[in-house]
């Protein structure tokens, strides 16, 4: 008697715990796609009014409007990326691609951004033929992500993104390290940090901004590529990323 009614009770639950997740995942969906429309029409027009005004102090303003805006369609994004992952609502859509020339594009883009810290970004790699199968769009935001706080992350020095292949397990892999000189993660903090709403910074003075999303959605992200992410870290010292993606085509090393 009892046990039936334990029974019951723990279908009951899981109903309404499944309800409860479809439920926060509509709403999120919802809020994200009816805040985009306004942004995407802020961002518009901050942009003109950037290039348009000539006054410094106008432009200042501008450019403020403009990076506020930016921040908050990050947010969205990864809001919206966590909320397909919770509703299981993703296609990978894999094609092959070329590592040492989509990360050298990466830098590239990030360089400017680095720069405005006094940031050093290289890339390195010790052969061009290393291709993946990847879904583009889910690798770029892993990179982005995970470039993106090796600079949030780091007052000075340098960030390195490296490209190899590695053999693990009799499986051949292309091996992407990022790594950066800045705060680092201290030993205990590292296991939580890939769960999401998690910020080492967390009760402490928010020092740096963000919304502990980003390695979450990173780290599943990697894991519908078949792949894993590991970090290794040092406070105050630094931190790498290393990303492990199978590898295609000719596997051995030259
Ligand atoms: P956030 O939006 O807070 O950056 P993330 O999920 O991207 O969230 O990262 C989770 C936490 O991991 C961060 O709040 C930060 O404490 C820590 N972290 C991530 N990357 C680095 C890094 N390169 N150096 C130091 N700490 C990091």
């Amino acid at each position: 008697m009892e046990v039936e009614r334990t029974k019951k009770n723990s279908i009951e639950y899981e109903k309404i715990l499944r309800e409860m997740q479809e439920l926060q995942s509509t709403f999120l969906d919802n809020m994200s796609h009816e805040l985009r429309t306004p942004i995407t029409v802020i961002l518009g027009y901050a942009g003109i009014l950037c290039d348009e005004i000539k006054d410094p102090e106008l432009k200042e303003m501008a450019e403020i409007v403009l990076k506020s805006s930016n921040r908050l369609t990050e947010t969205l994004n990864l809001l919206l990326d966590q909320s397909d992952i919770q509703s299981e609502n993703l296609d990978v859509e894999f094609e092959k691609c070329n590592m040492a020339e989509k990360l050298k594009n990466l830098v590239n883009i990030f360089q400017p951004v680095a720069n405005d810290k006094n940031l050093d970004i290289t890339f390195t790699n010790n052969k061009e033929d290393i291709f993946c199968k990847l879904d583009n769009k889910m690798f770029e935001k892993v990179m982005d992500n995970i470039v993106s706080n090796a600079i949030k992350y780091t007052n000075s020095g340098h960030i390195g993104i490296k490209l190899d292949s590695y053999i693990k397990n009799d499986k051949v892999f292309a091996r992407i390290e990022i790594t950066d000189t800045g705060i680092g993660i201290a030993d205990e903090k590292q296991g939580m940090i890939f769960e999401a709403f998690r910020q080492v910074s967390e009760g402490m003075n928010r020092l740096y901004q963000g919304t502990g999303l980003g390695l979450s959605v990173t780290k599943k992200f990697i894991e519908l590529l078949n792949g894993e992410i590991s970090v290794k870290s040092r406070l105050n010292e630094g931190t790498k990323f290393t990303i492990l993606l199978p590898q295609e085509g000719k596997l051995f090393f030259s």
